[in-house]
């Protein structure tokens, strides 16, 4: 098995003269093998700096090509790369710099609010900014790199070294830090080459966030691996989006299912778009209407991806010819990993062997080569992640007699009433139906009689709407027993969301158990 610099110095010495790289912010073009220069730079500045093998390095940045250039000077030296996510406020920042350690912060100028206020805390870390204006606890990233010699590292770099640490959402409390070795993400980038067939002519738009392994692994890091380019742009734009698949003639996008909408709003009739072959999305399945306007407006297949951090992220792939006739699901398992579903288990890790009978729904379990080693630092949560060599992810869902995959919800989030199972997304979806309603989370709230009591936190969008109306609604329901029905509803201004946008049902139970002591 390769490491990540081994990859990286393959594709250099195949395709030395080959575009590699387009930072659109900057309008900075690199071949492969000055690319590798520009590497083996930081690489350099970063020893000079004392960063050894093991060491961390973060990066808080929006999608940049210092972000791609840290990623293999990292892996070069054998440095740890912790690409921490941009919408996270300071406090969140110094919760990671804390519990990483590292001794190189890499950072940018819109972001300099969510460093400033913290910097002080932390005087062994070393704060290199990339832009102009290098405020006055931060040393300039360019002139460290500039300074430095661009000779190639020999390094003692194995596969079975850790290569990421990568910080999950978390919507159950704070973040964890995900550990990769070198060979994990390897086998990944194999497994998405397999499933997403991309080559060497491709030019990939780099649009999704970068500090998520979705984009960082299952578009950018193949794309290196076959010698393709990576066209990076610094934030998700709609227009822009276009602009660069006219002109750059970009043929593979990953983007989330409300971004690929966001780009059917525009007149597209401005723009040629030929050159899009394929289309990938994940975090959520997209609706017929959706696929099929992708398809005939932007003239892409598609490919949807579903995982987790834990796995590198992707275990299971939906090719464009399943898209509808396998509405709704996730695809099938990946190559070299398996899925099985077991009976999930809400006091502690689900038994791995306790499966449920073919086509029921319980919780999601995962092998394969592209799991994590573990949580950093943590040993009990690792523990109760991994058992007998499957990672527990959480999900809940179940598989069809050809093996696909339909996720429905997460395990944590599961409401037992009367002994019965209830997953809140179909509640959450029926209610949602309502056009008065804005956004809805349901909740299963503490009961003596029936275990849990199923409560709906709703935010209107007219504010005529009453409980009566959506009971009434859920109670005429084809899609819902009568026992899932809400026996509570609380109305609020807004729901509590993370920085990637995911509801924090965490601080909707801390909020109910005040209401029931008050
Ligand atoms: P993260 O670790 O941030 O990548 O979040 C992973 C979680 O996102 C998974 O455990 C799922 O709950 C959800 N997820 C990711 N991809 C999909 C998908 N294609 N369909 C449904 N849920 C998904
Ligand atoms: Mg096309």
């Amino acid at each position: 098995t390769m490491t990540i610099a081994g990859i990286f110095d393959l594709t250099v010495s195949k395709f030395p003269n080959k575009d590699a790289l387009y930072d659109v912010r900057k309008d900075l073009r690199f071949t492969y093998r000055e690319w590798s220069l520009e590497v083996n730079k930081l690489a350099n500045a970063l020893l000079q700096q004392g960063v050894r093998k093991g060491d961390r390095v973060t990066t808080y940045l929006y999608n940049t090509e210092e972000l791609a250039t840290a990623y293999f000077a990292c892996a070069s030296i054998g440095a740890v790369f912790n690409p921490i996510n941009f919408r996270l406020m300071s406090e969140e920042v110094a919760f990671i710099l804390q519990d990483a350690e590292p001794k190189v912060v890499i950072f940018e100028e819109s972001l300099e609010s969510g460093i400033r206020p913290i910097a002080d805390r932390f005087p062994h870390i070393a704060f290199w900014f990339i832009d102009e204006h290098t405020p006055a606890y931060a040393n300039n990233y360019h002139k460290k790199v500039k300074a430095a010699p661009s000779t190639n590292i020999e390094a003692d770099v194995q596969a079975e070294d850790i290569y990421a640490i990568m910080y999950t959402s978390g919507t159950t409390g704070r973040p964890k830090g995900v550990l990769h070795r070198h060979r994990d993400m390897a086998e990944q980038s194999l497994v998405v080459l397999n499933a997403v067939k991309y080559d060497s002519r491709d030019n990939g738009l780099v649009t999704a966030p970068m500090f998520h392994c979705a984009e960082l692994h299952c578009a950018f890091l193949p794309r290196v691996h076959i010698g393709a380019k990576n066209t990076i742009l610094h934030q998700f734009d709609a227009k822009k989006v276009l602009e660069l698949i006219h002109h750059e003639k970009i043929t593979k996008l990953f983007a989330a299912p409300t971004m690929w909408n966001m780009l059917l709003q525009e007149d597209l009739n401005q723009y040629n778009l030929e050159s899009l072959d394929t289309g990938l999305y994940g975090a959520a399945p997209m609706a017929p209407a959706l696929i099929f306007a992708c398809r005939e407006k932007l003239g892409v297949k598609l490919v949807q991806a579903y995982g987790m951090t834990e796995m590198g992220p992707a275990i299971t792939f939906l090719g464009d010819d399943d898209q509808i006739c396998k509405s709704g699901s996730a695809g099938q398992a990946c190559l070299n990993h398996e899925i099985r579903i077991v009976v999930p288990n809400e006091e502690g890790p689900s038994n791995p062997n306790n499966v449920v009978p073919a086509g029921e729904t319980g919780e999601i379990i995962v092998r394969g080569p592209s799991m994590m080693k573990g949580y950093f630092n943590r040993e009990e949560s690792s523990k109760n992640a991994l058992v007998d060599g499957w990672y527990l992810s959480g999900d809940i869902g179940y598989l069809d007699d050809e093996g696909f995959l339909y996720v429905k919800d997460r395990v944590d989030d599961m409401i037992i009433s009367g002994g019965e199972n209830i997953y809140p997304r179909e509640v959450e979806d029926v209610l949602h139906s309502h056009e008065g309603v804005l956004d809805v989370a349901v909740l299963g709230q503490p009961d003596d009689h029936w275990g849990e009591l199923v409560t709906a936190f709703v935010v209107k969008k007219d504010s005529n709407i009453t409980e009566e109306e959506l009971d009434q609604l859920c109670k005429s329901s084809e899609e819902l027993a009568n026992f899932k029905r809400p026996r509570k509803y609380i109305f609020c201004e807004a729901l509590p969301r993370n920085a990637s946008g995911k509801i924090q049902k965490f601080l909707l139970r801390k909020q109910m158990e005040s209401i029931i002591t008050e």
